[in-house]
């Protein structure tokens, strides 16, 4: 048995086999034939229909359009042609979807978006028909620990129950991989060297709080690990209840979510008060045409429909997050540029219709709407967006902090909006100049820094002299040991993913107010 150690990012102690996610296939220079071009492309079909038929919704429908593409004759004829002429199997494949790319490219519009769609089917067929693993997230048909170099918001997206836990060489503790896994209930570990050189099918446990991966287990002990998790989440979710202290403070505990998807995975949070986070930007992550406001509209009611009350983020487009249609140039410092609310200074139209969207959705539903910008620097900015939510109906608005600035100046932004939001994570990022992705910088972006606890105490003693709600909803809040401190900051209600509701319930039930207090205080020295 040996270990690796990483960053543990999303709680748990689960088992499994490995099975590693592959990247694309590259070429070989000497011809390799494991399939024909037709076997490679009706293997390829095959297995986006058998994964349409296991998905629902959206997804299901993405995978069934990529099926009939990689089912194309016109394809299979200019492949099989090519290979005829003397080219091996994966390089007349490489040839043809090159061809039909450029000739979606060359037609412009709709169909040039497309194109970059065939980049899967290229890598999927190659693979096929060089013997290899299909790239992207592996469907092996059972119980998996899936183990990659990085995720994408766009991979992670579309994880499923049958992945037990995910296991990356890169991203850092507040990396999108982190928090959708967190999402999930997944357990994860980032930053975990050599995981990429662990053997497909070995038997690994992964304690997804400690940041451990053990390997060598035997079959009997990833069945004894597997029943003690589910004996430890069922623990867990027989407690319910609104969050408060021992002493009865009542501090709401709310849901982090980026669709209405995410709500089926909130069943384990036992009675949330509603969400405190809908990062909308999700829902549109790998769209090259901006959605309508019908489309919109309809996403956002789908939220509304199932929670009492919804705070909604407007797009946090930028960094590690790119929405490609709003067609932002790249930057060399993509972090400190054109992200979140400052896109409105390029492309205005984008918030104008979602905040439209919101209102509209709003009008008819019975959740209590709220709407938030995310980085808000100056009080100016937060007045502008206080002004143009109010100006669609939108009653409850409110900023993000997330830079230190905003922090920094807690009262005056609460002159103009409702309420105030601390994203721990971006705030973390700013304040110390650490890239929130590094893996190497875990110890600065550690939310227990003194330094980040007192811009949150900023906002907190801000609010409460405006008599106005500062909450947190940064992954800071999900943490049982931290939780408690920021309610005795000042904090007045909490945002997370569903799977960190139940031990942060505990955790507050087992203090008072003024225990959270001493806790604050000591934190902050
Ligand atoms: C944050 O920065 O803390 C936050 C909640 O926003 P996101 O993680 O989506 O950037
Ligand atoms: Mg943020």
């Amino acid at each position: 048995m040996s270990e690796l150690t990483g960053i543990g990012v999303s709680p748990g102690r689960v088992a499994g086999p490995v099975c590693r996610m592959a990247g694309p296939p590259a070429l070989p220079a000497s011809p390799v034939v494991v399939r024909s071009v037709g076997e490679a492309l009706e293997a390829v079909a095959a297995e986006l229909d058998r994964r349409a038929g296991a998905a629902s919704g959206p997804a299901a429908e993405i995978l069934q359009a990529q099926a009939m593409m990689a089912a194309d004759p016109m394809l299979r004829e200019e492949a099989e042609r090519l290979a005829a002429e003397g080219l091996d199997a994966a390089h007349a494949l490489d040839a043809a979807f090159a061809r039909h790319r450029q000739a979606l490219a060359e037609l412009g519009g709709y169909f040039a978006e497309r194109a970059a769609d065939l980049d899967d089917l290229r890598n999927r067929a190659v693979a096929a028909a060089l013997g290899l693993p299909m790239p992207g997230i592996p469907a092996p048909g059972r119980p998996f620990v899936l183990v990659a170099e990085d995720l994408s918001p766009a991979d992670t997206a579309t994880l499923d129950e049958s992945v037990v836990a995910i296991v990356t060489e890169k991203g850092g503790p507040t990396s999108h991989t982190a928090i959708l896994a967190r999402a999930r209930g997944i357990p994860a570990i980032v930053a975990c060297a050599g995981a990429l050189s662990l053997a497909e099918e070995e038997l690994v446990s992964v304690d997804g709080a400690a940041g451990l991966l053990r390997t060598g287990l035997t079959p009997a002990e990833v069945a004894s690990v597997q029943a003690a998790h589910r004996e430890e989440r069922a623990r867990l979710r027989a407690g319910r209840g609104p969050g408060r202290t021992a002493d009865g403070h009542p501090v709401p505990l709310m849901l982090n979510i980026g669709s209405a998807a995410d709500l089926d995975f909130c069943a384990d949070s036992g009675d949330s008060e509603g969400v405190g986070l809908f990062r909308t930007e999700f829902l549109f992550l790998d769209r090259r045409t901006e959605p309508s406001l019908e489309e919109q509209a309809a996403a956002y009611a789908e939220v509304f429909a199932r929670c009492p009350k919804v705070v909604v983020r407007t797009l946090d487009a930028g960094t590690d997050k790119p929405l490609p249609f709003l067609g932002l140039p790249g930057e060399p410092n993509p972090a400190l540029g054109i992200r979140g609310l400052r896109v409105d200074r390029v492309r205005p139209a984008v918030l104008d219709t979602q905040l439209e969207a919101i209102a509209r959705a709003a009008e008819t539903a019975t959740a209590d709407v709220w709407v938030m910008a995310p980085m808000v620097t100056t009080w100016q900015e937060a007045a502008a967006f206080a002004a143009a939510a109010r100006a669609k109906g939108l009653r409850r608005v409110g900023v993000m902090v997330e830079v230190p600035a905003a922090a920094l100046m807690a009262d005056r932004l609460l002159e103009h909006v409702d309420f105030l939001s601390v994203g721990t994570n971006d705030l973390g990022q700013y304040a110390f100049a650490a890239d929130r992705q590094h893996p190497g910088l875990a110890d600065l972006l550690d939310p227990r820094q003194p330094a980040l606890l007192r811009l949150v105490a900023e906002c907190a003693r801000a609010g409460a002299a405006a008599g106005k709600p500062v909450g947190v909803c940064g992954e800071a809040a999900g943490d049982p040991t931290l939780a408690p401190i920021l309610v005795g900051l000042g904090v007045t209600s909490l945002s997370m993913s569903a799977t960190s509701v139940p031990a942060v319930r505990e955790a507050l039930a087992g203090l008072t107010l003024e225990e959270c207090r001493d806790l604050a205080r000591a934190a902050l020295g």
